[in-house]
C-alpha cells in the first residue's frame, strides 16, 4: 500500500467527514487522518481496524504477519458470531523473531501459509501486514501470490501496518483487499431483482440474526454479508447485488463508492438501531429496489412489528421513563442510539461527536435539543465531568469506558465491539430495553455506593453527632425481608434422587471439628460406612468414625453392651481425648435410654472419668445434615467440661476470647477465613466446631485414628470466659442461647457471612468488641479489610454484568440456601426456584415466594429454563439432562478437588463465589 493509496483512502470522497462544511469541496477531515497522540491511550491501530472488518468471514483463516504483540494481544477478542464455520476464531500469526527481522520474514510467512492450508484447508487466507513486517519491507503481495498459485487457494494480502493510521483507516484498507482480490472472483448460482449486500455489519453478539428474518419475510435476499457471519464464497459474488446497504458505519464507505463505479451498484447508508431507523431502512431498500409490491409488503411488516413491539416494550417504557443517559460512542451510532433510547423514554443528556460527520452532528443536535451536550473531545475525566454535571443515571459507551463508569459507581452498558447482546432490529430494541432496565435496576448500586458502618461512626463521632452502633448492628441483615416465603412440603410418597443427608452424618461432621475426637454412631454398621464413604469422597481424607455395630441380638435386647464395648475399644486403640456419641434411626426407634446407659457405663469404668462423651440424639428420620450438626453443637456447648479435668483449669490474663459457633454451612476453608479475620482484630477465636485444621486437607506425620485437629478439650474448658458469642448460620442460634443461659455471654447470630453489607456488619461488630474491651471511643479496622472491601466492591461491579438478570435454581440445606440465594439476589440474579432438605425458621426469609422441601426430582421439575443450577454433585445428571450448567455446593461434592480449603465467606470468599459464578456465565457466552 503506497502513500498515494493511503492518501486516497483518507480523502475518500464518499465519506461525509471529508466534505468541508458548506462549500461542498472535498478535503481531509481530522477524524480520518487521526493519529494517536504521544502520551495518551488512544483507540486501535489500522491493523485492528482491518481485522475488525475481515475476521468475521467465518470460514477463512486470518494470518497476522508480525511479532506476537499484534495477534497475541488481540485474537479471540471480537464479538462477531458465526452460524457455522469457526475457522475465524483460530489465532494464526507468524510470530516473527529477531532473526526474521534481520533476514526477512517472507520465508516464514510462506511456510506458515503452507502449514495452515495443510492442516485446516480454509477456502482462503487473509494475511495482514503489521508495523514490523511492513517496516522491514517483506513483500506481502509476492508471497501471497506465489502461495495462491502453489496451493490453489486464495491468499489475500491486507496491508494494515498499525503506524499508517487509525482503526477507521484499517477498515478501509480491509475494504481495498476485498475489492482487489475477492469481489468479482466468482458467480452466484442465480440472482434475483431483490439481491442486496450488507456492508459494515459484523454480526456482533448476533445482531444480523435479528434483521435477516425481516428481509426474508418481505422477499429481500441478502446476497453477501460484508462481513458478519459471512462465508468467503458469498463475498466473491457480491458484485451481482442490486443494492449495497452500508450499515451504521462510514468505515467501509470506499467499498460502496467503488462498487458503484465498478459494477454500477448504488449504495445507501442505513442503521438497524431503534424503530424509526429500522423502519426507514426497510422503506429505503424497498424504494431503491423500485418494486411497489415489495414496498407494500414492507409497510405491512412495519405495521405488524409496531404492534408487537409496543406491547413488548410497554413494561420497560414505564420503568425507564425519565432516566438520564450519557452516550459515548462514535459515528452514526451517536444519533441512532439516541433515537432508540428516546423511543424507550430515556433522556439522553450528552453524547460524543468526536467521530461524527457534519451530517451526524446536525442530527444529534436536533435529537438532543437545546440542553443536550455534544462532547467534541473525550477522555475519562471529561466523561466523568459530564456524567456529574448532567446527573446521569447511566453511561452507554464502548468497553474501554466501562471501568470509568464503574469507578464512578454508575451503571454502564457496552454498545461497541465487545457487547454481548444484539441491539439491532425490532427484537434488538426489546433486548436493549431489557438491558437498560437490568443495568439500571440491579441492586448492586446501593451496595457499592454505601460507605461501611465504621466510616459512618467515624464521621459522626467527628461531627459530634451520636451514632448508635448497637442499633446499626441490630438492623436486620436483609433490610427488606418480608418473612413470607411459603414452605411447601413435597407430597410424593417416594423421594427420588434424595437431596438430604442424614442427621447422624451432620453430627459426625460436627464432632470431627473437635480435636482428638472420634464420632461414634450408635447404630448398625451400614450407617457409619455410608457416612464415612460420603465424607471421604467429599474431603478426600481419612475420616475417623466408629460404630457401635448393633446386630440382630442387640437390636432386641438393647444396645448398652455395644455402646460400652465400642467406647472401651476406642479408648484402648485410638486413645481419643473426646468421643462424640450419637444415635441413629435404629437405636432411637428401639428406644435405648442413652443417658441411663452412659451413666451406668461411667459407674462401671472410672478410667473414663476424664473423657468427655458428648451425646446427641440424632435419629435419621428427623431432620437432615444441618439439624444433626446443630444438635451435636448444642451438646458440645451444653457439656460441663470442668468435670473432666483432674487438675484446675488455668485462668488466662487479658482474656479477649470470642466464641464462634460455626454452622454446617461453613467449609473448613470458610472457618479458617473467619478465624483469621477475628484474630487480625486482636481477638482470640474459640471456634466450635473447628473444621479448619481437621478437614482442611493437610498431610499429617502419622496415620490418625482420631480427628486431626479442631477445638481442643482444653479450650472447651475455657468456654465460660468468652466475652461474646458469634453464631454463624441460623441453626447455631440455639447453641448461642445455651451459652447465654449458662454463662451470661451475649451473642449475635449472623445467618450468613457472604455479601458486602453483611460482612461490613461483621467487621463492625469485631471492631466494637475490641472497642468495648479497651473502653475506647473509636472503631479501628485493620487496613487489610478496608482493602478487601474495596476489592469486593470491584468484584461486584465486574461480575454483575454476567450475574445480574440470570435465572438460578438452588437446592441446598436451609442455612446454605439462605446464604447463597440472598447473595445472588443482591447481585441482581433472579432466584427462579429453590428446594431444601428440612424445615427451618430461616426458610420464611428467603428471597423467593416459595421453597419446596423435597428432592432432586423436584429440582429437575422446576429448573427448566434456568441459567444455572446450584446444588451438590448429585445434581450433575439432572443439570446435564436440562443442559444447564451446575455450580457445586453443599454435601457431597465428589467430582471436584479442594472442598476442604475452598472459602466462600468473608470479603475474599464472597469475591471468589462471584467470580466462580460469573466465569460460568462467561464460558456460556463464548
Ligand atoms: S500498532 Fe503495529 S505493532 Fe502494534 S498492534 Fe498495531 S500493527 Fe501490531
Amino acid at each position: 500500500m503506497t502513500k498515494p493509496n493511503i492518501a486516497e483512502l483518507l480523502n475518500e470522497p464518499g465519506c461525509e467527514h471529508n466534505h468541508k462544511k458548506g462549500n461542498g469541496k472535498h478535503g481531509t477531515n481530522k477524524v480520518c487522518t487521526q493519529q494517536a497522540q504521544p502520551g495518551t491511550a488512544q483507540g486501535g491501530c489500522a491493523f485492528d481496524g482491518a481485522s475488525i472488518a475481515l475476521v468475521p468471514i467465518t470460514d477463512a483463516a486470518h494470518l497476522v504477519h508480525g511479532p506476537i504483540a499484534c495477534a497475541g494481544n488481540s485474537w479471540g477478542s471480537r464479538g462477531s458470531l458465526s452460524s457455522d464455520a469457526l475457522t475465524y476464531k483460530i489465532g494464526f500469526t507468524t510470530d516473527i523473531s529477531e532473526n526474521d527481522i534481520i533476514f526477512g520474514g517472507e520465508k516464514k510467512l510462506f511456510k506458515a501459509i503452507a502449514q495452515i492450508i495443510d492442516r485446516y484447508q480454509p477456502p482462503a487466507i487473509f494475511v495482514y501486514s503489521t508495523c514490523v513486517t511492513a517496516l522491514i519491507g517483506d513483500d506481502l503481495d509476492a508471497v501471497c501470490k506465489i502461495a495462491s498459485q502453489r496451493y490453489s487457494t486464495p491468499v489475500i494480502p491486507v496491508h494494515s501496518p498499525g503506524f499508517v493510521g487509525s482503526k477507521n483507516l484499517g477498515n478501509r484498507l480491509a475494504g481495498e483487499s476485498l475489492l482487489d482480490y475477492v469481489i468479482g472472483t466468482a458467480e452466484p448460482e442465480y440472482t434475483t431483482p431483490y439481491d442486496i449486500n450488507l456492508i459494515g455489519e459484523y454480526n456482533i453478539a448476533g445482531e444480523l440474526w435479528g434483521v435477516l428474518p425481516l428481509f426474508e419475510k418481505v422477499g429481500i435476499r441478502v446476497l453477501s454479508k460484508i462481513t458478519g457471519d459471512a462465508t468467503y464464497q458469498e463475498i466473491c459474488y457480491a458484485h451481482r447485488a442490486k443494492l449495497n446497504v452500508m450499515i451504521c458505519s462510514k468505515a467501509l464507505i470506499n467499498m460502496g463508492r467503488k462498487m458503484e463505479e465498478r459494477y454500477g451498484i448504488p449504495y445507501i447508508e442505513e442503521s438497524f438501531y431503534g424503530v424509526a431507523d429500522m423502519n426507514r431502512c426497510l422503506r429505503n431498500i424497498a424504494q431503491k429496489l423500485g418494486d411497489s409490491a415489495l414496498q407494500q409488503r414492507v409497510e405491512d411488516l412495519i405495521a405488524e412489528e409496531t404492534v408487537k413491539l409496543d406491547l413488548a416494550l410497554a413494561p420497560y417504557r414505564q420503568r425507564l421513563k425519565g432516566k438520564r443517559m450519557v452516550l459515548y460512542t462514535g459515528g452514526v451510532k451517536s444519533w441512532s442510539i439516541i433515537s432508540a433510547a428516546q423511543d424507550l423514554g430515556i433522556e439522553v443528556t450528552a453524547t460524543s461527536t468526536k467521530k461524527s460527520t457534519e451530517e451526524d452532528k446536525a442530527k444529534i443536535k436536533e435529537l438532543l435539543g437545546k440542553d443536550g451536550i455534544a462532547m467534541a473531545k473525550g477522555n475519562a475525566q471529561e466523561l466523568l465531568r459530564v456524567i456529574a454535571k448532567t446527573n446521569a443515571d447511566l453511561l452507554v459507551a464502548g468497553g474501554r469506558n466501562q471501568y470509568t463508569a464503574l469507578k464512578a459507581k454508575i451503571p454502564f452498558l457496552d454498545i461497541n465491539q465487545e457487547r454481548h447482546k444484539p441491539y439491532s432490529g425490532y427484537v434488538g430494541l426489546i433486548e436493549m430495553a431489557k438491558e437498560f432496565d437490568r443495568v439500571l435496576h440491579t441492586p448492586i448500586w446501593q451496595q457499592v455506593r454505601e460507605s461501611p458502618p465504621w466510616k459512618e461512626y467515624q464521621m459522626q463521632t467527628q461531627t459530634k453527632k451520636g451514632f448508635d452502633i448497637d442499633e446499626c448492628l441490630k438492623v436486620n441483615l436483609n433490610n427488606n425481608i418480608l418473612k413470607n416465603t411459603n414452605i411447601v412440603k413435597s407430597k410424593k410418597p417416594a423421594t427420588v434422587n434424595p437431596l438430604k443427608q442424614s442427621a447422624p452424618l451432620g453430627a459426625s461432621l460436627a464432632f470431627l471439628g473437635l480435636k482428638n475426637t472420634v464420632p461414634l454412631f450408635h447404630g448398625s454398621q451400614g450407617c457409619t460406612a455410608f457416612a464415612k464413604v460420603l465424607l471421604v469422597r467429599h474431603f478426600r481424607e481419612a475420616i475417623p468414625v466408629a460404630t457401635t455395630a448393633m446386630n440382630n441380638v442387640s437390636t432386641i435386647l438393647g444396645g448398652e453392651d455395644h455402646v460400652e464395648q465400642a467406647i472401651l475399644a476406642l479408648v484402648e486403640k485410638a486413645k481419643p481425648e473426646m468421643i462424640g456419641l450419637f444415635t441413629t434411626g435404629l437405636t432411637e426407634t428401639r428406644g435405648d435410654d442413652m443417658h441411663g446407659i452412659l451413666k451406668s457405663i461411667r459407674d462401671r469404668h472410672s478410667e473414663l472419668d476424664d473423657l468427655p462423651i458428648i451425646f446427641a440424639s440424632t435419629p435419621d428420620y428427623k431432620g437432615g445434615l444441618q439439624d444433626g450438626f446443630a444438635l451435636a453443637v448444642q451438646s458440645i456447648v451444653s457439656t460441663d467440661y470442668s468435670q473432666f479435668s483432674s487438675s484446675p483449669i488455668p485462668e488466662e490474663e487479658n482474656f479477649n476470647q470470642v466464641t464462634i459457633l460455626a454452622g454446617s454451612l461453613l467449609s473448613p476453608g470458610d472457618v479458617a477465613e473467619i478465624k483469621e479475620i477475628v484474630t487480625n482484630f486482636g481477638l482470640k477465636p474459640l471456634v466450635i466446631p473447628d473444621l479448619s485444621n481437621s478437614l482442611d486437607g493437610h498431610l499429617g506425620d502419622d496415620y490418625q485414628t482420631t480427628s486431626a485437629g479442631g477445638t481442643t478439650k482444653a479450650s472447651l474448658q475455657q468456654l465460660a470466659r468468652s466475652n461474646f458469642t458469634i453464631a454463624i448460620g441460623e441453626s447455631m442460634g440455639e447453641s448461642a442461647k445455651i451459652l447465654q443461659q449458662k454463662y451470661g455471654t451475649n451473642y449475635q447470630v449472623f445467618p450468613r457471612l457472604t455479601g458486602l453489607g453483611v460482612m461490613d456488619k461483621f467487621i463492625t461488630l469485631l471492631a466494637k468488641l475490641v472497642n468495648d474491651q479497651n473502653q475506647a471511643n473509636s472503631l479501628e479496622i485493620p487496613a487489610i479489610y478496608e482493602h478487601q472491601r474495596r476489592q469486593l466492591q470491584d468484584a461486584i461491579l465486574d461480575s454483575h454484568f454476567y450475574v445480574s438478570g440470570k435465572k438460578v435454581c438452588i437446592a441446598l440445606e436451609p442455612d446454605l440456601l439462605y446464604q447463597t440465594s440472598w447473595l445472588l439476589k443482591e447481585m441482581g440474579a433472579e432466584i427462579q426456584a429453590v428446594v431444601t432438605t428440612t424445615n427451618a425458621p430461616i426458610l420464611k426469609e428467603l428471597p423467593i415466594n416459595e421453597v419446596i422441601i423435597g428432592d432432586l426430582e423436584d429440582l429437575e421439575d422446576i429448573a427448566k429454563g434456568a441459567d444455572l443450577i446450584i446444588t451438590n454433585s448429585q445434581g450433575k445428571d439432572l443439570a446435564h439432562r436440562l443442559h444447564i450448567p451446575l455450580y457445586r455446593l453443599g454435601y457431597p461434592i465428589y467430582d471436584r478437588l479442594g472442598n476442604g480449603s475452598r472459602c466462600l465467606v468473608g470479603y475474599r470468599g464472597t469475591m471468589q463465589f462471584l467470580f466462580d459464578v460469573a466465569n460460568i456465565f462467561i464460558d456460556l457466552d463464548h
